[in-house]
């Protein structure tokens, strides 16, 4: 392996290449309007796009591509060649200004959600030149923003981008009120922690529901689960070894900190962590994180699951989502300062995070929330589906001191005063005790620990940015006007604290008491994503994302169109492949095990009538009733797959698949399951749960 420095950032056109490559004045310009956040001027990006060009085919690409991220969730490119014709029927290697920062890829497939039938059916990228080009598989990848031509986001970009620009105008107001008159902007930074599942690939390749769904639809207990816990942490076996070696090498090429790696509670999961960085990077990061832990894989034979929940039974795949936000000048603003002016500061913030999570419970659901998460969420591996906050016992009991007016530490009989005391830093150790909170402040950051692994992360810093930057604006409203700075800040904390601290819990989420306490508290509790989405587009958050220019109300439309569908799609995708499994190769496994007993006992009879057919004939009964169960709940499925098509709105649908189509499934899988058990193994097509969690050596 070459040295790790030399490798990291290899294949990125990030800083110091530029420096290199770059004539000084078109440097600076770039980094110039990059820092203003103005848009580009095409004789600059004619020549950073030269420059760009040679220092890609140097590299060996021959390729551009706009990459970007249309709503699937996924990313997606189209690839271009730098070759371009001469007049003497050569060819020489172009690349303009022009392509550099827009294409137009034909783009009238991805999912728009109505917006492109009542605008211009095109959509175009634009580079966002906050995050560096790279090369990917010899192609120069441009990270861009995709639009229609009337400026609709058709992506997860574009709002990403936005809301950073929205909480840092909002941070920034507060900070001037704090007197810090040299910070320019404010950031918010994120690290995702990355779940994960590794299988076998012959054995993948025989699962068509791992490969049309990324999920098992069947699947009987294996003797062994993750009961013993042995693999949390356990020791990595060669092939999964080698795998991640080769995952951290390409990873570190493109630039992306991957730091921790290791085993997870379920047998055959792994996770990866990153050093964080700027949120719309580590969105990019993520991204190319997940296509590579899936190409990789393939290369040493394995596949890599990113679904939510790929076996029953076995806990899931999640992402935390660690974020924080801080300062040009290297301020994290979540972090308890030094004196006790920096800690009125850090109280007002977490005032606002507090307010900002509460309000907007419902938005912070709905961007974690899909048919796959819906498997996790309350499911007693994953937090719940109610948001609450983490704050650990000590900032807990700084919080009630002030709130209250007492005494928060009784040894030292001292009271926490905004302003004048200093609120001490918390150790890892002593903040980051409870695992089972949705949203924990774990020191320096809150971790946001409901996304599903196969997620973007852009949706849910979304929410974040936004609502936080929501907060941070009323509260800069306020304190604005303030003829007494000091007295109103701690009026304004108090208030804030008193209002909102139902929504802070840090005891076990895991709980029922906590489902029946989180109702007598007035939190929501919104199990699924069909009864989630609907709140997307209620006044209250329509009014939120059009006051802070995130989305239009035409684009909340169209993602809220998005989700709903999306949501019946891949529940009907999975019941036409459980009833493609069943009648195609489960019900032919299940006969011709009856007819081989059928063959024996009938042998044995014509050999000595006599002869005990007991053991044949009362598993011929069994599978015989189970058959005709299965037949029943095979053709109620079909039944009402075709009902299906007859609901009058997308959300009739969306909740008809969840209320109706859904529960047939869980009814057709488990007699499936029990079938399993009892028929024969040389008769049974379909790799069973023991071998995918554990023949990975
Ligand atoms: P833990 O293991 O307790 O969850 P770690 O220190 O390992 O915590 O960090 C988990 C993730 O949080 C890492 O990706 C780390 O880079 C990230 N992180 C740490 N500080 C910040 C911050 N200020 N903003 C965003 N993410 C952070
Ligand atoms: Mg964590």
């Amino acid at each position: 392996m070459n040295n790790v420095p030399n490798l990291f950032g290899s294949m990125v056109f990030n800083d110091d290449v530029m420096k290199q490559k770059l004539p000084k004045e078109i440097y600076r310009e770039l980094k110039r309007t990059v820092k203003e956040h103005k848009s580009l001027n095409l004789d600059v990006a004619k020549i950073v796009a030269a420059a760009m060009k040679d220092w890609a085919i140097e590299k060996g690409a021959t390729h551009f591509t706009h990459w970007f991220q249309p709503m699937t969730g996924i990313t997606a490119e189209k690839h271009e060649s730098f070759i371009s014709p001469t007049d003497d029927d050569n060819i020489i290697m172009e690349f303009s200004g022009k392509e550099l920062v827009r294409g137009e890829p034909d783009a009238s497939s991805f999912p728009s959600g109505g917006i492109r039938s009542t605008f211009e059916a095109r959509g175009y990228t634009a580079w966002d030149p906050t995050s560096y080009a790279f090369i990917k598989d010899r192609t120069l990848c441009i990270p861009t923003a995709f639009c229609s031509y009337s400026g609709e986001a058709l992506d997860k970009k574009t709002p990403l981008l936005r809301s950073m620009e929205t909480i840092d105008k909002q941070a920034l107001r507060i900070l001037k009120l704090f007197g810090n008159s040299d910070v320019k902007r404010v950031t918010t930074t994120v690290g995702p922690e990355q779940e994960y599942f590794l299988i076998d690939k012959q054995l993948y390749e025989k699962r068509p529901d791992l490969i049309y769904c990324g999920r098992t639809l069947f699947g009987a207990k294996p003797p062994k689960g993750q009961e013993l816990e042995d693999h949390y942490f356990g020791a990595l076996k060669p092939r999964v070894s080698a795998f991640m070696k080769e995952l951290n090498e390409e990873l570190w090429k493109l630039g992306i900190f991957a730091k921790t790696q290791h085993n997870e509670v379920a047998p055959a999961q792994h996770e990866l962590a990153p050093i964080f960085t700027t949120s719309n990077v580590a969105a990019d990061h993520n991204q190319l994180t997940m296509e590579l832990m899936k190409t990789i894989a393939n290369k040493y034979n394995l596949v890599c699951l990113l679904h939510e929940k790929p076996f029953a039974g076995v806990n899931g795949s999640g992402k935390h989502n660690n974020w924080s936000m801080s300062t040009d000048t290297g301020v994290n603003l979540l972090e308890p300062g030094e004196t006790p002016h920096e800690n009125a500061q850090f109280l007002l913030f977490l005032s606002s995070i507090i307010k900002a999570v509460d309000d907007y419970q419902d938005l912070l659901r709905i961007s974690v929330a899909s048919a796959g998460n819906d498997h996790r969420l309350g499911a007693n591996e994953a937090p719940p589906a109610i948001i609450s906050m983490f704050l650990g016992d000590e900032l807990t009991a700084i919080l009630k001191s002030i709130e209250t007016d007492t005494e928060f530490n009784q040894k030292e009989r001292s009271q926490m005063e905004i302003g004048a005391t200093v609120i001490p830093h918390f150790p890892k150790d002593t903040t980051d005790r409870n695992r089972t909170s949705p949203f924990a402040f774990t020191g320096s950051k809150f971790e946001f620990r409901m996304l599903g692994s196969s997620f973007s992360i852009s949706d849910s810093n979304v929410v974040l940015n936004t609502i936080v930057a929501e907060t941070l604006s009323r509260f800069a409203d306020i304190l604005e006007k303030s003829n007494n700075f000091n007295d109103d800040l701690n009026a304004l904390i108090k208030q804030t604290i008193n209002n909102h601290n139902r929504i802070i819990f840090n005891g076990n989420n895991y709980s029922d008491e906590w489902v029946k306490e989180s109702e007598e508290r007035g939190l929501l509790n919104l199990k699924s994503t069909v009864d989630a989405l609907p709140y997307f587009i209620s006044d209250k958050n329509i009014k939120l994302f059009t006051k802070h220019n995130i989305f239009s109300e035409s684009e909340i439309h169209s993602r809220y169109e998005i989700m709903v569908e999306g949501y019946s799609k891949v529940i009907h995708i999975e019941a036409l492949t459980m009833l493609d499994m069943v009648k195609r190769s489960i019900i032919p496994s299940v006969l011709s095990y009856v007819k081989d007993l059928s063959e024996t006992a009938n042998n044995k009879k014509a050999l000595n009538a006599q002869l005990n057919c007991q053991l044949e004939e009362s598993l011929i009964r069994t599978i015989s009733n189970l058959s005709a169960s299965l037949y029943r709940r095979m053709e109620d499925l079909d039944n009402t797959l075709l009902e299906a098509k007859n609901q009058d709105t997308s959300l009739a649908t969306a909740k008809y698949y969840r209320e109706t189509v859904y529960i047939n499934m869980q009814s057709l899988r488990s007699v499936v399951d029990e079938l399993e058990t009892i028929v024969g193994k040389k008769y049974w097509v379909f790799p069973t749960y023991g071998e995918l969690l554990f023949s990975v050596n």
